[in-house]
């Protein structure tokens, strides 16, 4: 909804991977004057649509739309983002549902380094429903022992120099220093900011930081890949699940 120049790169990436993967996909490119209503109204004409397996809202949407009667009104079955409070309710408590694709997107990296967290320290930077939060469930899910931090946290580099495992989650541009990282440990870069000129980059000090972790994700080209192949995944076990 409306004119947001991030969220109209986010959709045109998801599309295109999903012309990649032969996944179809319908764009519906609503004024920011539209009516939560009308929106509630295409999110149930989808929801009854059986050709129709994932569905997501680019957020943010305009301030006159709550956010989280739109997410409410996605029918589970086919929530891709994983933000619908069924699928929330469902990692607290371990059962299966849809993952949201950034953290379940982490947790891929994690895996394909061959770290195992069983017992190590895992400390998450930022707290937000869609990022931080579940990023600790999914870490805790898998044995670590997870602190989450955000913007009231004292003493944060005390924090994050302990963390075997740290995911920065925050949105401001090199928030994390070499300083701040314990010596080899993994850290992922969940942040995408401008810097001071124009570029793209993360939550930490990517250049200074390769010198003291052990492994580190690249912005851009690290979690927001992932991000979008994850929505991918979801999609289709969406479909394997409806066909079950
Ligand atoms: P939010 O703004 O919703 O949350 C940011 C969190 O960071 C909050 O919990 C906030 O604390 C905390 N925070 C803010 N300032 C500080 C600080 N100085 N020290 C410690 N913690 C702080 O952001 P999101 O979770 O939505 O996104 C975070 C970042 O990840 C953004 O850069 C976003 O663009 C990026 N992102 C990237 C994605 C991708 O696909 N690559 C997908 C989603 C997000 P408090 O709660 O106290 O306010």
């Amino acid at each position: 909804m409306g004119d947001n120049p991030a969220s109209q790169v986010y959709v045109r990436n998801k599309i295109k991977a999903c012309a990649d993967t032969s996944i179809q996909s319908f764009e519906y490119r609503l004024p920011a004057q539209t009516t939560e209503a009308e929106l509630l109204a295409l999110i149930d004409r989808l929801n009854r649509d059986d050709s129709v397996d994932g569905i997501l809202v680019q957020l943010p949407v305009p301030r006159h739309i709550s956010e989280a009667r739109i997410i409410a009104a996605i029918a589970p079955e086919k929530d891709a983002d994983g933000f619908h409070p069924i699928n929330v309710g469902n990692l607290v408590v371990g059962r299966p549902g849809f993952l949201p694709c950034t953290p379940y997107g982490v947790m891929k990296m994690i895996d394909s380094t061959g770290y195992d967290l069983t017992g190590k320290r895992a400390v998450v930077v930022g707290r937000s429903n869609i990022v931080g939060k579940p990023q600790a469930l999914l870490l805790l899910r898998r044995n670590a022992t997870v602190t989450v931090a955000h913007s009231r946290t004292e003493n944060l580099a005390e924090v994050t120099r302990e963390a075997d495992v740290l995911i920065a989650a925050v949105g401001r541009a090199k928030l994390i220093k070499a300083d701040m990282i314990k010596p080899g440990a993994l850290v992922i870069d969940v942040g995408m900011n401008r810097d001071e000129n124009g570029k793209l980059c993360g939550d930490v000090d990517t250049a200074a930081a390769m010198e003291v972790a052990g492994w580190i994700s690249p912005v851009p080209g690290g979690v927001g890949p992932m991000t979008i192949a994850m929505l991918l995944t979801n999609t289709v076990e969406a479909v394997e699940r409806r066909l079950a």
